[in-house]
């Protein structure tokens, strides 16, 4: 049914209800915006890719998965016992529960700040003006006077393999199985396919990894990746590399250096990377036009034209909830004539085994913008907590910079790596001093100590090479690491 041509009005519009939509919403409406939040029906719903099929259920998959081999992996710290049996199905109703009160608080949040959230698919008529496509068939129009873009991405299907729901399965519907498979083959090695690949493998399904390139998590730098491949093979995962899953006509085979195999798995989990959702917008209609992958561009203040934001994984860069959040928070003060760039260091956590954070410059980024800096490592090995916890195997690697004495950049290869994340990330965005970290006192034992450790090194490899007449700080220390020559 047509309601009418007529437009209701907007003053901002947000297109998408996930964090970057709903986090957007919020601010704006802070700033003194009225705001309409339009979110489609169906899967993901309000809370958007993160909370319904992504962050959420993901790491709850992994905690799940992590409870039931310690339990296995228990004998050396006197624990004995049978292995844990998982009922799926019962996790699976525990899951959406917990779902459902997180999104519920997202919606009580919109209600309390006077959000108008409209439950339908959006698309741009003009620059100022979508058609909203309602359940029942009912169609609306918004006249708006700023849009925000937060539509998010979804799976990539392998070429030419589409997902069948029943044995070529998107991460979606592997995070949604309520049985377990026996076998499983995840195509690609990125982040996503190596924390998921990881959690079954630990929940006793035989796993094989096939990447294309020469090693696992191939955006990660090199160096932080050998621990978690060594855990792999500890948890009787098979990693593929130069490999890759085709069509043949006698059916699903990999193609690796050593010749043909016919699929060693019940299920396949295509995890070769996500899309943005911006091919049924009508981007055109708005004046947009798309990168070849899809991304709209935009300026630093989020802007893609004078009234037009976009935010989150619509946004070429990692494609990472906090990423969207932190765009919403630009987006909506730039719409709102409050000057605004996002310039923020994003960590980039990966939820493997041991986690991976990497947060700011690495060696590579350094190296090529020119940067005199120092480096330190700290192996776990001198970790108190890690060796408490039976896992020792990781480091944190720092970078400063030798001109101006300012944290550049923190690698963590260790148990609750994803936690030390903010510190370091602080640490870099107030420019302090490696002295500021070193003397930061942690407490003990943690594993955060490695932070302040790795920090203490960089003092020590700087005063290694200091002039004897720097000044020296209180502490013995140097008091920044522009004493080394
Ligand atoms: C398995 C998995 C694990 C992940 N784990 C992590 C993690 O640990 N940490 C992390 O930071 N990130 C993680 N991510 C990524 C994270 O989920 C995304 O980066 C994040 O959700 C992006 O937020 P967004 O707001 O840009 O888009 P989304 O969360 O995708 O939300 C977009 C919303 O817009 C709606 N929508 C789309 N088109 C329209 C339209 N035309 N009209 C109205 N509504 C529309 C969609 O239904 C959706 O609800 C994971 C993703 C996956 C798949």
């Amino acid at each position: 049914m047509v309601v009418g041509e007529l437009a209701d009005q907007a003053d901002l519009l947000v297109i998408g209800g996930g964090p970057g939509g709903y986090s957007a919403a919020l601010s704006a409406a802070q700033l003194g915006r009225s705001v309409t939040l339009i979110q489609r029906g169906g899967s993901p719903a309000l809370g958007g890719t993160c909370l319904h099929v992504g962050c959420i259920p993901s790491k709850a998959l992994i905690e799940v998965a992590a409870r039931r081999n310690s339990a296995l992996e228990a004998a050396p710290f006197g624990l004995t016992g049978g292995p844990l049996t998982l009922d799926l199905a019962a996790f699976q109703k525990w899951q959406s529960g917990m779902i459902g009160t997180l999104a519920s608080g997202i919606a009580g949040l919109l209600r309390e700040r006077g959000i108008t959230v409209l439950d339908g698919t959006a698309r741009f008529i003009n620059p100022h003006k979508v058609i909203v496509e309602e359940p029942d068939d009912r169609v609306r129009y918004i006249q708006f006077t700023d849009v925000i873009i937060a539509t998010g991405s979804v799976p990539m299907a392998v070429p030419g393999i589409p997902f069948d729901g029943e044995i070529i399965l998107s991460s979606t519907e592997l995070l949604a199985l309520t049985d377990l498979p026996r076998s499983l083959v995840v195509v690609g090695a990125g982040y996503i396919g190596i924390e998921l690949g990881t959690a079954m493998a630990k929940l006793g399904v035989d796993v094989t990894i096939v990447e294309a390139s020469e090693r696992i998590l191939p955006s990660c730098p090199a160096g932080v990746v050998a621990p978690v491949e060594s855990r792999l093979t500890a948890l009787g995962v098979t990693v593929l590399a130069h490999s890759t899953l085709r069509q043949a006509q006698n059916g699903l085979t990999v193609t690796t250096p050593a010749g043909e195999r016919k699929i060693p798995g019940d299920l396949v989990l295509a995890a070769v990377g996500r899309e943005p959702c911006t091919s049924d917008l009508g981007l055109d209609r708005a004046g947009l036009t798309v990168l070849p992958s899809g991304h709209i561009p935009v300026d630093s203040s989020m802007r893609a034209s004078e009234h037009i934001a976009a935010i989150g994984d619509v946004v070429q860069g990692p494609a990472l909830a906090h990423r969207a959040s932190a765009h919403a928070e630009v987006a909506a003060r730039s719409l709102s004539g409050i000057p605004s760039v996002f310039d923020s260091v994003v960590p980039v956590v990966v939820f493997s085994d041991p986690e991976i954070a990497i947060v700011g410059m690495t060696d590579d980024e350094v190296k090529g913008a020119g940067i005199s800096a120092v480096t330190a490592t700290f192996s776990m090995r001198a970790s108190g907590r890690s060796a408490t916890l039976g896992r020792q195997e990781g480091f944190v690697r720092a970078l400063a910079s030798r001109d101006d004495d300012r944290m550049l950049g923190v690698q963590i290869v260790a148990p609750h790596a994803s936690e030390l994340a903010s510190e370091a990330a602080l640490a870099i965005e107030m420019r302090t001093s490696p002295l500021d970290v070193a003397l930061t006192v942690h407490p003990h034992p943690t594993v955060s100590e490695s932070v302040s450790d790795v920090a203490k090194a960089l003092m020590q490899r700087a005063s290694n090479r200091a002039n004897a007449n720097h000044p020296v700080h209180k502490s013995g220390r140097p008091s920044s690491i522009r004493s080394a020559p």
